[in-house]
């Protein structure tokens, strides 16, 4: 493909996508396609001559879109709003034109550089404690990484080296693995999974603590527990708080939990992957104060502040921490600037990384912070109006306080209606939800995702479930 040959498809392509997000709707929102379906489409090899675009695109309808869960349909329900704008694909076209890898700053310097200002941006949307933040002098700082998980891990990871220089020192004679094996880390028992992998990776123990009748983490409860293994010889290190949690959208006490962690000099990560974009609005930061006793911050722009994934911010207190710990320094990455500058290389796993800054900058000029507010605000309203339609029907209960865009609710009576009832409405793909255990309770969670939802979706999803609902409960009484 050449030049011009690239500007006439791409410029196709790009019709093709606008079309596609015009009229997601008009295709049912989950796939009916069986296991294996794709390898019966097309060849078991690649070819050994070129193909044409046009066979290779037609494809995309043939083979692809039947295979295609779609994340951006008014009628998606399931997990947690993903983040999509057209500014956003734009800044993703410029980083694949660009195709920079930008591991340090002499791999290109504006990619480094941008990201450190726009997470300052988006640090001072949020309110953040000047010390998370870059600045021009700051210890701390931010940096884009590609998921939640990575974020919490490496924030795990620094804790960990932190922890084991400190024993070190008081113990000179104790190598890593007498730390590690004392290691304990903390969190509730409604973190996300992401958090179960870092602990399994970092090889440390973690305690998931119970959570009060919100599903909130309390101060009082990881006092005890940390009484408790301090007791057992252990070494309590870490905590990771969770504000907006997966099942429910819980929100941990910080303002509990962080005066315990300074307390024991113990590492406080916050992960706010999906509730955390809220924060931009003052209506909702009273639920991220406490953030000043944090070491490290993640939320994901590529939920619910309209940047596609991938890219979830991360802010820390002490860049020195995680350079510590993740620093390689093989003579071909090094540098003229090399100790002047952000090299990001050492605040993350991988060396390679992409220019994600674009697309966060992109979407926070082309919305601005008040068309960024009145996005996250129109998806509360949303679940409110949700919430009361199901509150209005008497087979049905809300399972969880609404404070963003998610519900939990059920039908009244045993676990297994629900079950029955969710599976009924996936079954019609008009709309798609998933489910998640609060304690022993089976609910539906019903998120609100695409960014073109609008009161008549919710009206058409509840419609479904209601009718849906008729069946179940007919069929248990006959
Ligand atoms: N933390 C929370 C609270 C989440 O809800 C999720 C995903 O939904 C994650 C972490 C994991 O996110 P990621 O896919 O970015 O790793």
């Amino acid at each position: 493909m050449d030049h011009e040959e690239f500007r006439r498809i791409g410029k196709e392509t790009v019709d093709y996508i606008a079309d596609y997000l015009e009229t997601v709707q008009t295709r049912p929102v989950y796939p009916g396609v069986q296991p294996g379906y794709l390898r019966r489409l097309i060849p078991g090899e690649a070819p050994q001559d070129p193909e044409a675009w046009e066979d290779v695109f037609a494809d995309v309808e043939r083979v692809i879109m039947p295979g295609v869960t779609h994340w951006h349909s008014p009628d998606f329900h399931a997990y947690f709003a993903p983040g999509n704008s057209y500014p956003s694909q734009l800044g993703d076209m410029l980083c694949n034109a660009l195709g920079c890898v930008g591991f340090s700053w002499a791999a290109s310097p504006a990619c480094t550089e941008l990201e450190s200002v726009v997470l300052d941006w988006l640090g001072k949307m949020l309110h953040l404690p000047e010390h998370l933040l870059a600045g021009t002098a700051g210890a701390g700082g931010g940096v884009i990484q590609g998921t939640a998980s990575e974020a919490i891990l490496v924030a795990m990871l620094s804790a960990r080296t932190k922890v084991i220089r400190r024993e070190q020192q008081a113990s000179p004679e104790s190598c890593d693995h007498d730390v590690m094996k004392k290691l304990v880390a903390y969190t509730s028992d409604q973190a996300h999974s992401c958090v179960d992998k870092a602990a399994m990776i970092a090889a440390v123990k973690l305690r998931k603590l119970p959570t009060d009748s919100d599903f909130s983490l309390r101060g009082s409860t990881l006092s005890a527990a940390i009484e408790e293994d301090k007791a057992n010889g252990l070494i309590p290190f870490f905590c990771c708080a969770t504000l907006g949690t997966t099942p429910s959208c819980a929100f941990d006490k910080l303002l509990e939990i962080g005066p315990v962690c300074s307390k024991e000099g113990m590492w406080l990560h916050i992960d706010a992957a999906y509730a955390g974009s809220a924060f931009i609005c003052p209506e909702y930061r009273p639920l991220l104060d406490g953030v000043e006793f944090a070491d490290s911050f993640n939320l994901n722009p590529h939920k619910w502040l309209r940047v596609n994934f991938d890219c979830s911010t991360m802010w820390v207190r002490n860049r020195a921490d995680v350079v510590d710990a993740f620093n390689v320094d093989p003579l071909y990455l090094r540098h003229d600037n090399q100790g002047l500058v952000t090299d990001y290389r050492h605040w993350q796993i991988p060396l390679g990384r992409r220019f994600r800054s674009l697309k966060l900058w992109f979407v926070l000029r082309m919305f601005g912070v008040k068309g960024l507010q009145q996005y996250i605000r129109k998806h509360v309203s949303l679940a409110k109006e949700f919430e009361s339609l199901v509150l209005s029907d008497d087979r049905f209960e809300v399972s969880a306080k609404v404070v963003m865009g998610l519900v939990c609710f059920r039908l009244k009576g045993s676990n297994s209606l629900s079950e029955r009832l969710l599976q009924k409405i996936n079954e019609t793909r008009k709309i798609f939800m998933v489910p998640a255990k609060l304690r022993d309770t089976y609910v539906i969670r019903f998120a609100i995702c695409a960014a073109t939802t609008e009161s008549s979706d919710i009206v058409h999803a509840w419609n479904v479930i209601r009718e849906q609902a008729d069946g179940v409960l007919t069929g248990i009484q006959n």
